[in-house]
């Protein structure tokens, strides 16, 4: 069981105690009702006795159960809130916080922090040649790719259309350039099926900034370093990683990326 389905079902344990003490105030508190306006005793004792076993069981009952399934309904909206519907991985929403409290805790304990940018190459040709369900088809297979690369602790979010980031706290460039090419070669080493069954062979560039070697600020600052590296490979013809040097100014370079598919 991963961290997150325990957390999951802990939540709706959590929900179905609180149904069920919710269920008990119905019991408690006609007793309370019956004992201020001096009604016991009330019926038979038979009467009674289904009536507290009524609702000490049913209402507890129903109460636990309506609570579990809001517990559920809950999880779910949650989970949807953090994912990428297409790709299930974490969305740009969740990235911008994790990575907003991993640069602090970095800068706090000067502790190593890198971030992957990549962007898949000539997509759109994808999506014009293939058609859009096929473009949606490679996207889940580059995040299932890219899901199996990253360990726990790390993000790997999709934060525009064929645009995706991986946060990796305690890791430097090297090792993010690491994570990066190995991500090229899943990418690029087995092509991507198709609705239909045809296969695709894709390319991805990659920017890589850490903090061992940008003097980031800002995790905007880092985001630019890497956005830059990324744009370095894109010029440099793409299907490659860049690592960001030191010497980095937000200034940049302007080239031509209307490069035909080869
Ligand atoms: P480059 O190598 O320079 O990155 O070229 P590119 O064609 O990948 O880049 P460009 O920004 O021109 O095109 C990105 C395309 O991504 C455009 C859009 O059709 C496609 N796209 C964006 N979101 C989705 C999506 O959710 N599903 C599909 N199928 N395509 C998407
Ligand atoms: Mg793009
Ligand atoms: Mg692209």
């Amino acid at each position: 069981m991963k961290p997150g389905d325990a957390m999951a079902l802990a939540h709706r344990h959590r929900r179905l105690v609180e149904g069920m003490l919710l269920g008990a105030c119905a019991p408690v508190g006609w007793s309370v009702l019956c004992s201020v306006h001096n009604l016991w005793p009330m019926a038979t004792r038979e009467y009674a006795i289904w009536l507290f076993s009524y609702m000490a069981l049913g209402t507890v009952a129903a109460f636990g159960v309506f609570s579990y399934l809001i517990g559920c309904n809950e999880e779910r909206f949650a989970l949807q809130s953090i994912r990428d519907p297409l790709t299930k991985l974490y969305n740009r929403r969740l990235f911008q916080e994790r990575f907003e409290q991993e640069f602090s805790l970095a800068m706090r304990q000067e502790t190593p922090l890198t971030l992957v940018l990549a962007d898949l190459d000539h997509f759109k040709q994808v999506n014009d040649i293939y058609g859009h369900p096929a473009g949606d088809a490679v996207l889940r297979q580059v995040a299932i790719r890219m899901q199996r690369l990253v360990r726990q602790g790390e993000v790997a979010a999709r934060i525009g259309g064929e645009e995706f980031a991986i946060l990796l706290p305690g890791s430097d460039s090297e090792q993010g350039r690491v994570l990066a090419e190995r991500l090229r070669a899943a990418i690029r080493s087995q092509p991507m099926s198709l609705p239909g069954g045809a296969m695709l062979p894709c390319k991805v560039t990659l920017g890589v900034a850490g903090l061992d070697v940008v003097a980031a600020t800002s995790p905007e600052a880092l985001l630019s370093a890497a956005d830059a590296a990324l744009y370095t490979g894109k010029c440099q013809g793409r299907d490659r990683v860049v690592v960001q040097t030191s010497g980095w100014r937000s200034a940049g370079t302007a080239c031509d990326l209307s490069a035909t598919w080869e």
